[in-house]
């Protein structure tokens, strides 16, 4: 079922770029929907504002179902953007503890994650301890931790050497596979939205449309 219609949306900053242009999109629960093209075409705009971080000049976005709450969103971007002083527990804690959940409520929940993500026994590590992909699981873990109805990520492999990234693409679609959330996932790398993906929507460098829209078939179980 449609999660998220938008229509005709359009976007054209104060400095005149026009970084959308009449995007037509729909977003079905259990989706994992890549964003794929070139650089400036409009990707991460679309995603902000799918996030409600950013608004359309013009156009609706027409959220089907429940009202989407702040909760109801989760954000991985390419810096994982971790407190640096702070353990990987706390890390991964912190948008539950936001809500008012403690330590000792929060903890069955985060270790179950971090277990899925690999970092069991990390629990106390802090950052500056952990590789480029390991800071990007706990990334995937806190945007998790809420159980939110979308996972929004933003290129969130693109600074990782090649095997860290197939790694971690798997271990994604495991997660998404079990937990059924949907997901909205910018990238400029075709094989990255080919093996993740059950629905490409391409967009084309200029001027930010939409340049035709995909559904994957892959050899391997979906949901
Ligand atoms: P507007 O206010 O024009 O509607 P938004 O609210 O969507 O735009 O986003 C504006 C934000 O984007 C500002 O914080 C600004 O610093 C930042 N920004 C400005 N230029 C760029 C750019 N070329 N690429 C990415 N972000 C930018
Ligand atoms: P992508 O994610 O595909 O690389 P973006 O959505 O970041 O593309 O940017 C699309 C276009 O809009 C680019 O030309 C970019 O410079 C411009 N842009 C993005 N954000 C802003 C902003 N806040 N203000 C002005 N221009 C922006």
């Amino acid at each position: 079922a449609p999660l998220l219609i938008m229509r005709a949306v359009g976007k054209t900053f104060s400095n005149g770029v026009t970084a959308l242009d009449r995007v037509d999109l729909t977003l079905r629960e259990g989706d994992f929907l890549s964003l794929l093209g070139p650089s400036g075409c409009g990707k991460s705009t679309a995603l902000r504002i799918v996030a409600g971080l950013s608004s359309p000049t013009t156009g609706v976005l027409d959220w089907r179902g429940a009202p989407m709450g702040k909760t109801d969103i989760g954000f991985v971007f390419q810096e994982p953007t971790l407190m640096p002083w702070a353990s990987v527990f706390d890390n991964v804690w912190l948008p539950l503890r936001l809500k008012g959940v403690s330590r000792r409520e929060a903890t069955p929940a985060i270790a179950e994650l971090l277990e899925r993500v690999h970092l069991t026994g990390f629990e106390n590590a802090v950052p500056r301890e952990l590789s480029g992909g390991m800071k990007m699981r706990v990334s995937i873990a806190r945007g998790l931790v809420t159980r939110p109805r979308v996972l929004l990520m933003d290129e969130p492999f693109a600074a990782l050497d090649e095997i860290t990234r197939f790694k971690l693409n798997n271990d994604l679609l495991e997660l998404w596979q079990d937990q059924r959330f949907t997901v909205v996932f910018v990238t400029h790398s075709v094989f990255e939205s080919v093996f993740l993906s059950n629905r490409i929507v391409v967009m084309a460098a200029r001027p930010g449309r939409v340049f035709e829209e995909v559904d994957v078939d892959v050899p391997y179980p979906r949901n």
